[in-house]
């Protein structure tokens, strides 16, 4: 995709601090870094976010997401880390190509996720694993 930014660091069309890179995924820091270390998990095949990941790619950058968050760990010693992933607009994605955030965090840091817990009725949650169970299925 030529109007995709991470299309062009994987293409070394722009700059990047990149980490690590192997066959289909590459690793490099957040320009927009929340705190010291996040870095930014990314397929290099321009896929849109997680609907269109194929088994094999999906691996690969759960591999690589949990080597880096290995490294960023031994490297700035967080007492916590956050492994986050937007797809839509909805869900906070600004960049539209498959990327996951790997973020080292500190008490008190500001970055706040807001989780409206509803606690809904037994039946509903067993009603909506239905649902899943049947898409599932459905390949
Ligand atoms: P999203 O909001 O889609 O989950 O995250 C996109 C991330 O990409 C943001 O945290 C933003 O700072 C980062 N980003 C956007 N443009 C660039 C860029 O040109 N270079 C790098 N390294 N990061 C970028
Ligand atoms: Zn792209």
């Amino acid at each position: 995709m030529t109007d995709c930014v991470f299309c062009k660091i994987v293409e070394r069309k722009i700059p990047a601090s990149v980490v690590y890179e192997d066959g289909e995924t590459i690793a490099f820091m957040d320009i927009g870094a929340v705190n010291p270390g996040h870095t930014l998990v990314v397929a290099k095949p321009h896929v849109e976010n997680v609907f269109g990941l194929d088994d094999t790619l999906a691996a690969r950058l759960a591999q690589t997401t949990a080597r880096v968050a290995r490294a960023v760990q031994r490297a700035f010693q967080p007492p916590g880390m956050s492994v986050y992933q937007a797809n839509g607009v909805p869900a906070g994605q600004t960049v539209m190509h498959y990327h996951v955030h790997v973020v080292p965090r500190w008490e008190k840091d500001g970055m706040d996720l807001v989780w409206p817990v509803k606690n809904p009725p037994r039946e509903e949650l067993a009603a909506n694993a239905e649902k899943i169970k049947a898409a599932l299925a459905a390949g």
